[in-house]
């Protein structure tokens, strides 16, 4: 039986996804692995957020340890000035499902997938060509479903509402708050 990873950037966009899911009866697990997020009082409340919508549909949970600084060297260095959908934002994704790939490769799930393009305001295209990368360098197969259709995040949206859950006004990382 498949066994998918799903990475999450926050609750309101994955809140839709994880319920459809478990209305399927699909067998999945939920990480939250994003060092993007700045400062940690933000990554706090955001973590606890999506923890909050895991618990409430019954989902495994799991949290990758945040390495803010390493993200920075990694992603952000000499892209501070980028502007969102610019290339410090495909880095971004690209840092993130790698590392996802990676975690689900060596922890026994057959595919991984991840709602970091669910957002109107993200750029889709560029989710998907890091997907197509992160996939191939861990062998591991990626879902490219495309998690936007039948209003997948309007439904995000609505639970979070309804489960007075924290929504964010900026996408994670410092350079985003401008
Ligand atoms: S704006 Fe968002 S996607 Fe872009 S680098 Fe910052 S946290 Fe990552």
């Amino acid at each position: 039986m498949a066994n998918l990873l799903l990475l999450s950037c926050c609750a309101p966009c994955s809140a839709g996804v994880i319920k459809k899911l478990a209305n399927e009866g699909k067998q999945f697990s939920v990480l939250f692995f994003n060092p993007n997020i700045a400062p940690l009082e933000e990554y706090q409340k955001r973590l606890e957020a999506n923890k909050k919508v895991c618990r409430y549909f019954g989902v495994n949970f799991i949290e990758m340890p945040p390495d803010h600084n390493a993200w920075l060297k990694a992603v952000a260095e000499g892209f501070e000035k980028e502007p969102e959908r610019g290339m410090r934002c495909k880095r971004c994704f690209l840092y993130r499902l790698k590392q996802t790939a990676k975690y689900a490769k060596e922890n026994g799930f057959t595919e991984f997938s991840s709602v970091l393009g669910i957002s109107r305001y993200k750029d889709l295209e560029s989710v998907n060509a890091a997907a197509e990368i992160a996939q191939k360098e861990f062998e591991i197969v990626y879902d490219f479903t495309n998690w936007r259709k039948n209003a997948g995040e309007q439904e995000g949206i609505k639970i979070a509402k309804q489960l007075n859950l924290y929504f964010q006004n900026y996408c994670g990382c410092e350079f985003s708050k401008r």
